[in-house]
């Protein structure tokens, strides 16, 4: 379920993100050459509703249509057939963003041995630094997560933005997959379709595909991080009702405008929404998949409070997008001593 090309489709670059199924049937690689190697990987459209990263590597691509890249780029277009329908996956397919690690249990899935493909491809032919663009539904600002440490890798993020997050779970991401043999990167450029978000994706690309190495930028660089590392993935349990709106049927009420605290550290006793009866909890997984809903939240007198001071990001006022994926994730600030 994945073709490869070494050059651009006749037409792509006229295409919106809802038409690119017209030209390409199935996920898409595309090597192009360019004047430094090894290439620079981009993954755009993992999720098919995350329209900045067409934008961006379409703006970028038309730019070079009459010159040659200042560095090799291998371009994976993901979610083709979600994006027709500007959503993130189809009913019957997984998250594109979840299958870049075979799980040992069940049998694989089409898209898991596609994935494999893909990496071993990249994996023989060397990468620069792996770049995967996506969008997130609430008020977010642009920051880049990152799942190792190592300088290349916070050099790669600083290049971006100063605030960096550092996750090591899920561990069926691409960037996880990646980060195993180059310094790899998800930037998280806002909402879909803003001229900002597609400006500065761009930006960043067009910087990387301009780096001759890492080992040449200054230490500097880096020494202004504003570091934060991803401590738990809120859930919300499936037999809890909620809404922003305070509906009668709500376990749960959050407050009206939640997705402005994303971002913002806040402290103990911070209000997290109201709850209408005692069982109305929040799940809050660690990035081991233990359940810390307890550490972080209790229930005081019909409020939801924060019971450690942390930093919500990825807070939606998206009800599916909550169902579906959840409704924030927790973050701490990180201080890491100045080594490689
Ligand atoms: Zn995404």
């Amino acid at each position: 379920m994945l073709d490869i090309f070494d050059r651009l489709p006749d037409g792509l670059l006229d295409l919106e993100s809802d038409q690119l199924w017209q030209t390409l049937k199935r996920p898409t690689l595309i090597h192009l050459e360019g004047d430094r190697q090894p290439a620079l990987f981009v993954s755009i459209l993992l999720h098919g509703n995350e329209t900045t990263s067409w934008l961006a590597m379409r703006e970028l691509l038309r730019k070079y249509q009459s010159q040659k890249l200042p560095r090799s780029l291998s371009l994976f277009i993901g979610n083709i057939s979600a994006a027709r329908y500007r959503q993130r996956h189809l009913a019957d397919q997984p998250d594109y963003n979840r299958i870049w690690r075979m799980d040992d249990e069940s049998e694989p899935l089409p898209e898991q041995i596609m994935a494999q493909k893909i990496i071993m491809e990249m994996r023989s032919r060397g990468v620069f630094a792996s770049i995967d663009i996506h969008n997130n539904t609430g008020r977010n600002p642009h920051y880049g997560c990152i799942t190792r440490l190592d300088k290349h890798s916070r050099h790669l993020a600083r290049l971006f933005d100063k605030t960096v997050v550092y996750y090591t779970s899920p561990k069926t991401v691409q960037s996880y997959a990646f980060s195993s043999f180059c310094p790899a990167i998800v930037l998280e450029c806002g909402q879909p379709d803003m001229a900002d978000g597609t400006a500065h994706a761009l930006e960043y690309v067009e910087t990387c595909l301009n780096l001759d190495c890492f080992d040449n930028l200054p230490d500097d660089a880096i020494a202004d991080i504003d570091l934060f590392h991803t401590v738990a993935i809120v859930k919300i349990p499936k037999e809890i009702n909620f809404s922003f709106t305070g509906d009668p049927d709500d376990d749960i009420t959050f407050p009206a405008e939640m997705d402005r605290l994303n971002f913002c550290e806040l402290p103990i006793g911070a209000n997290f929404g109201k709850a209408k009866t005692e069982k109305a909890y929040l799940s809050a997984l660690s990035e081991e998949g233990k359940e810390k809903g307890d550490r972080y939240f209790q229930i005081q007198d019909g409020e939801i409070i924060l019971k450690s001071p942390v930093m919500p990001s990825m807070l939606t006022l998206d009800t599916d997008i909550i169902r579906q994926d959840c409704l924030c994730y927790l973050m701490e600030r990180l201080t890491i001593e100045q080594k490689s």
